[in-house]
């Protein structure tokens, strides 16, 4: 098993390669990392560019979406991202505290939960 964890967030990730001989794997794509060892790797959620007009949620509350106002960008740096909150005040926030919401987050609609359903 190969094990990636995105060295921005942390997010893990396994990606097991399709191959019979990881080592020949290591050798080839990360000769200088121990057979075995972690892999940093950046997560889609990471990697992902975001446009004026995304919506968003911040991965620690994705109760709220935002709308994104626009990125700030520096070589080498990961991008900075400004949101809207919906009662209209503006926050940055870092790749890493944002991602796109799921698709029921986005799509579902807030119906009141039944009594009895958690
Ligand atoms: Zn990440």
């Amino acid at each position: 098993m190969v094990h990636f964890i995105c060295p921005y967030c942390s997010n893990g990730m396994d990606g097991t390669p399709d191959c019979d001989d990881i080592a020949q794997w290591y050798a080839q794509h990360y000769p200088h990392l121990p057979v075995d060892s972690p892999v940093p790797g950046v997560c889609s959620d990471c990697a992902r560019r975001y446009a004026p007009g995304d919506q968003v949620v911040l991965r620690s509350r994705p109760d709220v979406v935002f709308t994104v106002v626009g990125v700030i960008a520096s070589p080498s740096h990961p991008e900075l991202v400004t949101v809207r909150h919906p009662d209209g005040h503006q926050v940055t926030y870092a790749k890493s505290q944002i991602r796109l919401p799921s698709d029921s987050e986005a799509s579902a609609p807030r119906l009141p939960k039944e009594e009895g359903y958690f």
